[in-house]
């Protein structure tokens, strides 16, 4: 199994399209891991996760034909996770030979945003209703597709929608992927989280070295949340910790996030990195 990181950072991007704060400038000045698109990732060539308007460029970094892709997961409507015009490009007038349906799985404002975008008059001659299909998500619901079995969890993030996480299992491996939300689950999504054994966490540090109670987590959150986890048998030394989705108000560049993680056996994320496990 594996997981391609293809952006880490939160929706201003890193550095930030108008930022010169200290974190932003030295990114724009040294660069490499220091310049992070939006949060995306790919799971073992398949499973797609959320949506960014920076898709266009990871397709073309990473060498992705997206049309293979048959699963997207979408995690909440915020705007670094869900770019829904981009998916016209799936009619056979934009893009040729896609295979099959694309099913796009997201809570009911994800949905809405997509109907706004795409269900549109300047669209209608090219109705995609036969190469991508939408279908309602809700926190608890369980999604087979393209040989995924997936459930979704709902996030401590934005409480005006249900935002989620994912449950990810596929050929003996389950991976967590936990990008927005804070450490506050409700008790129902922890106990979906405890009834696993999980192969990897991705984990929301958006804050870096801050801790906001709640939203999303800093460095202390994720700290609470692994402990959490562990206390319960659901990671250990064999589990792949990630940290991922990254704010310059974090206060931290790439190198001081991965010496953080470093000390205590987690990755810091980047774009590019792929982890096998
Ligand atoms: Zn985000
Ligand atoms: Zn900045
Ligand atoms: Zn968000």
């Amino acid at each position: 199994m594996k997981i391609l990181y293809m952006g880490t950072a939160a929706a201003e991007g890193w550095p930030g399209l108008f930022c010169s704060c200290s974190i932003c400038s030295r990114a724009r000045r040294e660069g490499g891991k220091n310049l992070r698109t939006r949060t995306q990732a790919l799971l073992d060539g398949s499973l797609l996760i959320d949506f960014p308007p920076d898709t266009y460029s990871h397709a073309l970094r990473y060498g992705l034909n997206l049309g293979d892709t048959r699963t997207l997961l979408v995690t909440h409507s915020h705007m670094d996770h869900w770019f829904p015009t981009e998916l016209i490009h799936r009619h056979e007038h934009f893009g040729h030979g896609a295979s099959g349906v694309l099913e796009v799985y997201g809570n009911e404002a994800v949905e809405k945003a997509f109907r706004d975008h795409i269900l549109i008059d300047r669209f209608k001659p090219h109705p995609i209703d036969d190469v991508v299909q939408f279908r309602v998500t809700r926190g608890g619901d369980r999604i087979r597709s393209g040989g995924w079995e997936i459930t979704a969890v709902p996030a401590d993030h934005d409480k005006r929608e249900e935002c989620l996480v994912y449950i990810c299992k596929k050929d003996g491996k389950t991976v967590f992927y936990g990008h927005d939300t804070g450490g506050n689950l409700c008790p129902e999504a922890w106990d979906m989280l405890f009834r696993e054994r999980f192969d990897l966490v991705s984990l929301d540090a958006t804050m870096g070295k801050k801790s906001i109670g709640g939203y999303h987590m800093g460095l202390p959150d994720v700290e609470r949340f692994i402990q959490k986890l562990a206390e319960r048998g659901c990671v250990d030394g064999r589990t792949v910790k990630v940290i991922n989705h990254f704010s310059h108000n974090g206060g931290m560049t790439h190198d001081e996030l991965a010496a953080w993680g470093a000390e205590r056996g987690i990755l810091a994320a980047w774009d590019g990195l792929e982890v096998e496990f």
